[in-house]
């Protein structure tokens, strides 16, 4: 804690004690270049973080329903539950980054679907056939044909071939 009669960083903790009802701890500290005394207070940080739907609902942000949209969408699929639970570590960073302390459900979306990508395809495409408001099925088709062509390298060189067909059936037999 910086000191703030002479800004050196360096304190230390002569005295801490909890207040009567338990919601703050009270610390008297002491400078180590000035040996001034000041205090400080640590509570909890109970002001929630918050997510914002699309329609401008606003609602909690929540770990454990992060972690289980994942688990739904990795279901049967080799993504190991420490791999989810680095995602939604992920994700909280990066509501609890913002200085809004709040995140839209699109950009926490992105998010979740930009690691997934990375790790398990099927999962990525579950998630995504839910999360992103694909506004056809044509859109949803031609992001998981973008998907395919980058994952399948022959795709890649013949890249503008049409391959409807073949993305549709992938999408049936994989999901
Ligand atoms: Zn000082």
């Amino acid at each position: 804690m910086r000191c703030p009669y002479c800004g050196f960083i360096e304190d230390k903790v002569i005295d801490s004690r909890e207040s009567k009802d338990a919601d703050s701890i009270r610390r008297r500290r002491e400078c180590v270049r000035c040996h001034k005394r000041f205090t400080t207070y640590e509570r909890l940080d109970e002001i929630p973080y918050m997510v914002v739907k699309k329609d401008g609902r606003r609602e909690n942000f929540d770990r454990q329903k992060v972690l289980t949209g994942l688990l739904h969408s990795c279901q049967k699929r080799k993504v190991s539950v420490s791999q989810m639970q680095e995602i939604v570590d992920a994700v909280e960073a990066f509501v609890v980054d913002s200085p809004e302390r709040e995140r839209s459900t699109a950009s926490v979306g992105e998010l979740i679907m930009s690691r997934l990508k990375e790790i398990d395809t099927v999962a990525y495409i579950r998630f995504a056939s839910v999360y992103r408001d694909f506004k056809d099925v044509n859109e949803f088709k031609m992001e998981l044909e973008d998907l395919l062509r980058s994952k399948d390298p022959r795709q890649r060189r013949s890249s503008g071939a049409p391959m409807t067909h073949h993305a549709t059936q992938a999408s049936k037999t994989s999901l």
